[in-house]
C-alpha cells in the first residue's frame, strides 16, 4: 500500500512539474514575442487552434523562440537536479534551500500580477462554460423584423468579414505608398470608411458583436440574441454563410453563430468564397449572405505566387533577415485580398437587381519586426482596432435609394465603430427590427455615435478608445 501510495506522490509531482515546465514556455514564448505575460485570448486560441493557425504558430515558435525554450528547460532541469541531491543528501538547512528552489520556480508565472496564467485560465475557463451554458438561450428569440420596402426583381445583401485587416496597409486609403489594392482602387460605387474601430482584437470577441446587437458593455448577453441571418430570414430572405473553413463559425465552440443560416458552405480556400457566391445567387431571388475568409490572419501565408511581390517575404525567403519580413508577407497577402474582394464585387456586378456589399475586418493587426499579432495584449495598439469598412452598391441600389447613398457618402470620414455594423447591414436593406432604439447606422441622415470601446482578452475587461 506505501508503495502504491510512493507512486502516487511521484507521479502527481512529476505532472505538476511537466505542467509547471509547459506553462513557463509558453509564458516565455509570450514574453519573447510580445513582451507580456499570457492572456486569456491566447490560451482559448490555443484550445480551439485548428491546424492551419496551431501549424503557423509552431514554426513561428521554432524559428525564433525555440533558444529561449532551450535554455529554460535547461535551467528547469539543472534546478531540480540540484534540488533533488540537497533533498537527498543534505541536512536541515539544504532542505530548506531546497524548498526555497522549488518556490522560486513559481514566482515567475505569477508575473504581471494583474494577469496572472491563473487568472487567465479562469477566464478562458469562465468562456467555455458561458458558451457551453447558454448555447441553446436565443431558442425561442425573435426581431419580428419586417422590410419597409420591397422592390421588384433580384435583391442580394452581403456582409463580408475580413481577418486582421488593418487600414494602414491598404493603398485604397489614399495614403499608403505600396499599390496593395489595385483591384478595388478601380472600383465605381465603393465607399472606404476612414475612422472605424473594432471592438475586439480576438476574432472570437469580434464576431459576435458583428453579427448581433451585443456591444462590449454587453458582449455576454450575445448569447440571448439569434444572428444577424434571422434578422434577414423573417423579413423574407433566404440566407448563407459562406466561410473558409478554418474559420471561427466552423470551430466547435463558436458554430452556435451559424446555425442561424439556412445554408452554410465551409471552404477550403478564400478563392472559392466568390464562385460560391455567383451559384447561390443564380438559385435565390431575395438573398443575404455572410461571407468570411480566412484573410490577413498570420503569418500570412494566405496567397498565391502572383502576389508574392515585396521581398523578402517572412514565409517565401526564411532565411533571409531583414525588419520588413513580416511587413512585406502581410503587404503580400494583402494584395491577395484585394484579388479576394474584388471577385466578389465582380460576381455581384454581374447580378441584374439592387445589390450592396458592406465589409469590415473583425480586427487588425499588430506587425513590428519581429513580432506579429493580435490580441496579445492589454494594451492594444491601434492597428489592432483601426480597420477597413468599406461599402459597394449597384447602379440600380444607387437608383433605388438615393439618400441612403448620399448618407453612406457623407459619414465617410466619421468616428464609427462595429455597432454601426449590425443596424446599417439590416438598414442597407430597408429592415426594421421590434427594438431598435439605439439603431446606429451609417445610411441614416442622423448618425448615432456612442463612445467607442474595446473587449480586452480576458473577454470582461473594456478599454475606451
Ligand atoms: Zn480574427
Amino acid at each position: 500500500m506505501n508503495h502504491i501510495k510512493r507512486i502516487s506522490v511521484i507521479g502527481a509531482i512529476w505532472i505538476l512539474l511537466t505542467l509547471l515546465l509547459l506553462a513557463y514556455l509558453l509564458q516565455v514564448a509570450n514574453m519573447v514575442a510580445y513582451g507580456g505575460a499570457i492572456t486569456a485570448g491566447e490560451l482559448l486560441a490555443f484550445v480551439e487552434a485548428n491546424g492551419y493557425e496551431a501549424t503557423d504558430v509552431w514554426d513561428y515558435c521554432m524559428r525564433y523562440i525555440w533558444p529561449y525554450w532551450l535554455v529554460i528547460c535547461c535551467v528547469f532541469v539543472g534546478l531540480l537536479y540540484l534540488a533533488w541531491r540537497l533533498f537527498i543528501r543534505g541536512t536541515r538547512f539544504q532542505r530548506i534551500v531546497y524548498s526555497a528552489i522549488v518556490a522560486l520556480l513559481f514566482i515567475p508565472l505569477c508575473f504581471p500580477l494583474q494577469h496572472t496564467i491563473f487568472h487567465e485560465t479562469m477566464c478562458v475557463v469562465h468562456e467555455i462554460h458561458m458558451i457551453r451554458s447558454h448555447y441553446n438561450d436565443n431558442k425561442e428569440f425573435v426581431y419580428n423584423a419586417k422590410c419597409t420596402d420591397i422592390p421588384e426583381g433580384k435583391e442580394i445583401y452581403v456582409l463580408a468579414i475580413g481577418e486582421s485587416l488593418r487600414y494602414k496597409n491598404l493603398s485604397l486609403n489614399g495614403e499608403y505608398e505600396r499599390e496593395t489594392t489595385p483591384l478595388l482602387k478601380q472600383q465605381t460605387n465603393l465607399v472606404l470608411y476612414s475612422d472605424y474601430y473594432a471592438n475586439a482584437t480576438l476574432t472570437q470577441h469580434a464576431m459576435p458583436m458583428l453579427l448581433t446587437p451585443s456591444t462590449p458593455e454587453t458582449f455576454e448577453e450575445h448569447f440571448r440574441y439569434k444572428t444577424i441571418a434571422s434578422a434577414y430570414h423573417e423579413a423574407g430572405f433566404k440566407t448563407a454563410l459562406v466561410s473558409h473553413r478554418a474559420q471561427l463559425m466552423n470551430n466547435g465552440y463558436h458554430d452556435y453563430l451559424a446555425k442561424d443560416f439556412d445554408t452554410t458552405i465551409f471552404v477550403v480556400h478564400d478563392s472559392l468564397i466568390a464562385p460560391a457566391l455567383a451559384i447561390l445567387i443564380e438559385q435565390n431571388h431575395k438573398l443575404f449572405v455572410v461571407t468570411n475568409y480566412l484573410g490577413n490572419h498570420m503569418f500570412y501565408t494566405n496567397r498565391t505566387e502572383d502576389c508574392l511581390v515585396w521581398r523578402p517575404d517572412y514565409n517565401a525567403d526564411p532565411n533571409s533577415k531583414s525588419d520588413s519580413l513580416f511587413m512585406n508577407a502581410y503587404d503580400n497577402s494583402v494584395l491577395y485580398t484585394d484579388k479576394i474582394l474584388n471577385n466578389e464585387i465582380e460576381v455581384l456586378k454581374r447580378v441584374e437587381g439592387i445589390c450592396a456589399w458592406l465589409f469590415v475586418s473583425d480586427h487588425g493587426e499588430y506587425i513590428c519586426p519581429h513580432i506579429s499579432g493580435h490580441g496579445h495584449t492589454y494594451h492594444p495598439a491601434k492597428d489592432e482596432y483601426h480597420v477597413p469598412l468599406i461599402v459597394w452598391y449597384s447602379e440600380k441600389y444607387a437608383e433605388a435609394y438615393p439618400k441612403k447613398v448620399s448618407n453612406l457618402m457623407h459619414h465617410k470620414d466619421e468616428p464609427v465603430c462595429v455597432d454601426h455594423v449590425f443596424w446599417s447591414v439590416l438598414d442597407m436593406a430597408n429592415i426594421n427590427v421590434e427594438n431598435q432604439k439605439n439603431r446606429a447606422s451609417l445610411f441614416e441622415e442622423k448618425l448615432i455615435r456612442g463612445e467607442r470601446l474595446i473587449l480586452l482578452p480576458d473577454g470582461k475587461t473594456i478599454m475606451q478608445l
